[in-house]
């Protein structure tokens, strides 16, 4: 089984609060992050084939992130670069009432050209065409320009046509989109092309105004969504498929670290148990797996030593990915 995930990766930078004599002295911790990216890593680490698409720079963090794909196993070969571009950046600040804020150079991020230029595009579908199913986010869509994601939603229903599946996370980030209304136009036109949602019930009551699951449930299943998993947090997920509705409980967590990346995990979880033939139901044990592992360390993408250890004794299973 082969999964490609489309969308942006960003170079991340988080305050590190460090003792300095008598006082302390805020240092930036660099990494990698980006919704889709988060979940291509966990997909891979679980053992199912993954390629990365995306466009990124010449630049040296650009390099970083295609050495970081490589060393996970993802395929890179469907990522352009574009000379004289570098990938978008966000820092994190940490409040004193413990929130975290997000503030973003992403305005001209390469990724923000995935599937615009006629040129590459036939090769990129191409590209894809080989997959079993292609994951992609209310994020991918909403970077990209109109136009690339007109061709992107035709290619989506010749993809299908010919037995692909999509599967999609809406991810709705208001700073992202001209308006909720734009959103929404653009996210129930790629809805009625999933086959597989994977949605958050916060995310979905920001876009949508639910006041209840039963909204989202419905919404969704008019738009012809035949596998939906909803995801909220410590409460159970809402599973249904074919218009069958099930409520699957998360096991707790005993330390719950930092949730960045809960819900990208949960999918790769989801994603790799189900592409490797497990139920809907297995496959909501899986995500919710690969989501406790990543809440219980900080950052989104967690090293390979720490996925991989073993719970019992520490033991490393790099046999398992
Ligand atoms: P998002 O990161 O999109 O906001 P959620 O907060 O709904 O997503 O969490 C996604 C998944 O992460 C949940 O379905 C669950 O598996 C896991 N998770 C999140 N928070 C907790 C928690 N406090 N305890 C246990 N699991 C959690």
């Amino acid at each position: 089984m082969k999964l490609a995930a489309l969308g942006e990766v960003m170079v991340e930078l988080a305050p590190q609060a460090v003792s300095q004599g008598s006082g302390q002295k805020a240092l930036l911790a660099q990494s990698y992050a980006g919704d889709t990216y988060n979940t291509a890593v966990y997909i891979a680490r679980g053992g199912v084939e993954v390629s990365y698409v995306t466009l990124l720079g010449e630049d040296p963090y650009s390099e970083e992130v295609l050495t970081r794909l490589a060393d996970e196993g993802i395929d890179t070969s469907a990522i352009a670069r574009l000379p004289g571009r570098c990938p978008g950046l966000y820092m994190i600040q940490n409040t004193a009432d413990g929130e975290r804020y997000f503030t973003y150079w992403r305005g001209e991020a390469p990724a923000r050209e995935l599937f615009a230029d006629p040129a590459r595009r036939d090769a990129l579908k191409a590209h894809l065409n080989q997959m079993d199913c292609l994951y992609l986010s209310g994020i991918t869509l909403a970077i990209m320009n109109p136009e690339a994601r007109a061709e992107l939603l035709a290619f989506l229903n010749e993809y299908r046509a010919n037995g692909g599946r999509v599967a999609f996370d809406s991810n709705y980030r208001p700073r992202l989109w001209a308006s909720a209304e734009a959103a929404r136009t653009v996210v129930a036109e790629f809805l009625q092309q999933a086959d597989m949602a994977l949605l958050t019930f916060e995310d979905e009551q920001a876009l949508w105004g639910d006041e209840r699951p039963g909204s989202c449930l419905k919404r969704n299943s008019d738009f012809g969504v035949a596998e939906l998993v909803i995801k909220r947090g410590a409460e159970p997920v809402l599973l249904q498929v074919d218009g069958v509705l099930t409520a699957i409980d998360v096991p707790p967590v005993s330390s719950v670290v930092d949730t960045t990346g809960a819900g990208d995990s949960f999918n790769a979880g989801y994603l790799a148990a189900r592409l490797q033939g497990a139920s809907p139901q297995q496959s909501i044990a899986a995500g919710n797996r690969c989501a406790a592992r990543v809440i219980g360390h900080r950052g989104a993408i967690i090293p390979r030593v720490e996925y991989f250890a073993d719970a019992a004794g520490g033991a490393v299973a790099e046999a398992a990915c």
